[in-house]
């Protein structure tokens, strides 16, 4: 039994399944080949550093609102850029800051060996 799990923070845009893909080719003769990839996505989080206001959105939300703005390969390569394009939605602040669903993040990888 071998496993990977991998958390996905929704704001890098990464398409899960092409990650899968990539990191089954990628384990091909290496320890981790076969191994089952389990990919957990992370909304986003945000805070307002001027009210304390802490809101998140959805994914698709996310997808449309990088869509509109043209940010989508900008997001993907620095997803801190979000924040140039948010405002608090209770005070108006545009100081805002992320608090989850950023990065790439190997939670654990497990490989029995047989002993
Ligand atoms: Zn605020």
């Amino acid at each position: 039994m071998k496993r990977i799990r991998i958390r996905v923070g929704a704001l890098s845009l990464v398409d899960a399944e092409a990650l899968r893909f990539a990191l089954e080719v990628a384990s091909r003769g290496t320890p981790a080949e076969g191994a089952s990839i389990e990919i957990v996505e992370e909304a986003p989080s945000f805070r307002c550093r001027r009210c304390g206001h802490t809101w998140s959105i959805d994914e698709e939300s996310l997808r449309r609102f990088a869509e509109e703005r043209g940010l989508t390969g900008t997001l993907h390569l620095y997803p801190d850029a979000i924040v140039e394009y948010l405002s608090c939605p209770r005070c108006g602040s545009r100081d805002v800051e992320i608090t989850r669903g950023k990065g790439v993040i190997l939670e654990f990888v497990e490989i029995d060996t047989g002993e």
